[in-house]
């Protein structure tokens, strides 16, 4: 049987399944394979889908499946979408009425359907659906729109706003993706506009591919220059090449260009930019401010008087506009953050040296099923915290004698740091989350590594709510006067940008005087295993008097011994618990 869902039209053989893996034939009818079963379903803005000029700041249900149509190389969703048969079992099952009724429970405005494609869960999306309107409840999706225009006519009907992700212009690019063409995916857009169901539009943006963003950018104001567009910087995640990613100066400027071909244009993956606010076309004015809040994702964090602007202009915003909705915006939980979280226990897994899915599945299930992955924001604070959480996922996948060499060779080097740090001067050290004036929480992991590592963090004496992604006056960093300047390194700015935006926002202290600015990269500073790399590297750039660590020596022996290989090229990668990955570092 030939499957009308999308337009890889897929023969599916007599108990077969198609390209995505979710359909199989039974005597001739189309069948899913995982009905009504979810991997996740939390409450989150809806600027996590995302969707700016909808219900901003509005809570909906997020929920997704598993699985895609596509193939895209440096998915941010691919521990949910690349091997359905090894994560199926982590699924949940979820009638439309248990979906519904905890959406009510949430105070939600809505249901939407992200971080994989609803095409490939279309029954269950719609049945969710009907239930959901039936109960006044609004509907939405995120889709790559890669459906037959009979499958997505029918889909315009049971939803009430959808964000359309645009991979490129060109059939060359939707083939790299196992796609025919890129045609049915500016039809289904035309189509959506014509409906009346509030569209945006997610453009990537890979380095060196500007055109076809600039082409998009085209062709989506030919429909409508009011249509929000959103440029989705690329992070190389998955088995993605680094070069890939552009920096966040070089998509800032690509913003600006294409700003004069629509009129909302905004930019995500770039902590710290000025273009995810919304800027009053008609004088210049920002009337609705947003902050970074993870992969693919924002937070609106201040509006003008329900998005109209001082003089007198409102952007075409859909509903009222709320801030600070209820759900919390902090923590590992709800947007992207979800499925990075489920990544980094996948990674931590690996250097546990487990490879079996069944087993990476089961842990995952647990750690949804039982709510651990909740308090994993807190237990990602501390070390002990830390070694603790490593020790529980080791226990459900029965890898205690690796979690115990782990623990030990980690313990050993921190005591040595500590241990020879003891009694020093400690430098004032100010940490930065890639971005100058984003200053990491004063009580995360990278502050405490800092101090072990002979520092005084800085960050710790800032005064802030609880709002990520913010700004920090540069008086505030000026006022703190670090000696030393720390940045992850790992999100779109390089050196000289990152030097530059410390120079030109004002930026006045002694670490820019004394040339002390480092980037962590290629190191971690949390959250994954070699964080323990981070560390003496860390204690190399505070105490270059005390610590001379070989870092090649070391990370060659730290990879080789949890990880079975050298750090190669597919080391560097972000996703370097990805199969492929670990296959090239072999
Ligand atoms: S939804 Fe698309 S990929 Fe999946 S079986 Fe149908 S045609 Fe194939």
């Amino acid at each position: 049987m030939q499957c009308p869902i999308c337009e890889n039209t897929c023969l599916i053989p007599e108990n077969g399944t198609g390209r995505c893996g979710m359909y199989t034939n039974n005597a001739g009818a189309q069948i899913e394979k995982y009905p009504d079963q979810y991997l996740v379903v939390v409450p989150s803005e809806i600027e996590s889908m995302p969707m700016l000029h909808y219900h901003p700041g509005g809570t909906f249900l997020q929920v997704c499946t598993i699985g895609c149509n596509l193939k895209c190389g440096g998915c941010v969703s691919w521990v949910l979408t690349e091997s359905v048969d090894s994560i199926r079992s982590a699924l949940h099952p979820m009638g439309p009425d248990d979906v519904v009724a905890r959406a009510l429970a949430d105070g939600c405005r809505g249901i939407m359907f992200c971080f994989n494609e609803p095409a490939v869960s279309f029954f269950t999306f719609k049945r969710l659906a009907s239930r959901a309107r039936e109960q006044g409840l609004l509907v939405g999706c995120a889709s790559n729109a890669c459906f037959t225009e009979q499958t997505f006519r029918e889909l315009l009907q049971h939803i009430d706003f959808i964000n359309i992700g645009i991979k490129g212009c060109t059939d060359e690019t939707y083939a790299r993706l196992g796609a025919a063409s890129v045609a049915p995916v500016f039809r289904n857009l035309k189509l959506s506009i014509e409906s009346g169901v509030a569209t945006e539009v997610a453009a990537v943006y890979v380095r060196g591919k500007e055109d076809e963003v600039r082409e998009t950018a085209r062709r989506v104001a030919s429909l409508s220059p009011d249509i929000p567009f959103q440029v989705m910087r690329f992070i190389p995640l998955a088995t993605a090449d680094r070069t890939d990613e552009p920096s966040v100066r070089e998509a800032e400027n690509l913003c600006r260009e294409i700003g004069s071909l629509l009129r909302y244009v905004y930019l995500f993956n770039s902590p710290g930019t000025m273009h995810l606010n919304t800027r009053c076309p008609e004088c210049g004015e920002i009337v609705v401010t947003r902050g970074f809040n993870g992969p693919m994702c924002s937070h609106v964090t201040d509006h003008r008087d329900n998005g109209t602007c001082v003089c007198g202009y409102r952007p075409p915003f859909i509903g009222t506009l709320e801030k600070d909705g209820g759900v919390p915006v902090l923590g590992y939980f709800g947007g992207y953050k979800t499925i990075s979280s489920l990544e980094s226990i996948q990674t931590v897994l690996a250097f546990l040296g487990e490879r079996n899915p069944s087993v990476i599945a089961s842990v995952l299930q647990n750690i949804l099923e039982t709510g651990f992955i909740k308090g994993l924001y807190e237990r990602t604070k501390r070390i002990d915290s830390w070694l603790d959480t490593v020790d529980h996922y080791a226990e459900l996948a029965g890898r205690i004698a690796e979690a115990k060499r782990l623990r030990e060779y980690t313990e050993r080097y921190v005591s040595l740091v500590i241990e020879r740090t003891s009694g020093v001067d400690r430098p004032s050290v100010y940490f930065s989350l890639g971005h100058p004036l984003i200053a990491i929480f004063g009580d995360k992991f990278e502050c405490n590594l800092v101090e072990i590592a002979g520092g005084q963090c800085v960050n710790r004496e800032i005064e802030r709510d609880d709002t990520p992604g913010m700004t920090i006056a540069v008086e505030t960093v000026n006022r703190l006067d670090p000696e030393i300047i720390l940045t992850t390194g790992a999100l779109g700015y390089p050196q000289k940008d990152f030097h530059d935006v410390c120079v030109n926002s004002g930026m006045d202290v002694r670490a820019i005087r004394l040339g002390r600015i480092h980037s962590m990269s290629p190191y971690r500073s949390s959250g994954r295993p070699d964080w323990i790399l981070g560390l003496l590297h860390m204690a190399n750039i505070i105490h270059p008097e005390l610590f001379s660590f070989d870092m090649k020596t070391l990370s060659d022996e730290f990879y080789r011994e949890f990880l079975g290989a050298t750090l190669g090229s597919g080391g560097r990668s972000r996703s370097i618990a990805h199969p492929r990955v670990l296959e090239r570092q072999r």
